[in-house]
C-alpha cells in the first residue's frame, strides 16, 4: 500500500490530457480517478499544475506547464489561496 512513490513516477504515469486524468489510477493507492487545477499568471499562457489523488490526498505540484486554452485556471491570489486552504491536507511528493 505505501508504495514508495517519487515524483518522476509520479510524471511518468500521468496521462498527457487532461481528459484521461479520470480515468487514470493513482501511482499511489491505485484507485481510478485523479484530479488537477492549474494555477496561471495574469498575461501567461504557463502556469503549474496541482495534481492530486482525491482518495489517499497524495500529489505532486507540475511547475511552468502549457495552460490549455479554455483549462479553468486560478490566476487571482485570493483565488489561488483559497483553493489551496482547501486542499491543505494534500500530501505534495516533491
Ligand atoms: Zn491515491
Amino acid at each position: 500500500m505505501s508504495k514508495n512513490i517519487t515524483y518522476i513516477d509520479w510524471v511518468k504515469h500521468l496521462p498527457i490530457g487532461d481528459a484521461e486524468y479520470e480515468q487514470c489510477s493513482c501511482p499511489v493507492c491505485n484507485s481510478t480517478g485523479l484530479a488537477y487545477q492549474y494555477f496561471g499568471f495574469a498575461g501567461s499562457e504557463f502556469g503549474w499544475k496541482l495534481v492530486w489523488c482525491p482518495s489517499c490526498m497524495n500529489g505532486i505540484r507540475i511547475s511552468r506547464t502549457r495552460v490549455p486554452a479554455g483549462a479553468q485556471v486560478l490566476i487571482a491570489d485570493e483565488d489561488q489561496e483559497q483553493f489551496l486552504n482547501q486542499h491543505s491536507e494534500v500530501n505534495l511528493i516533491v
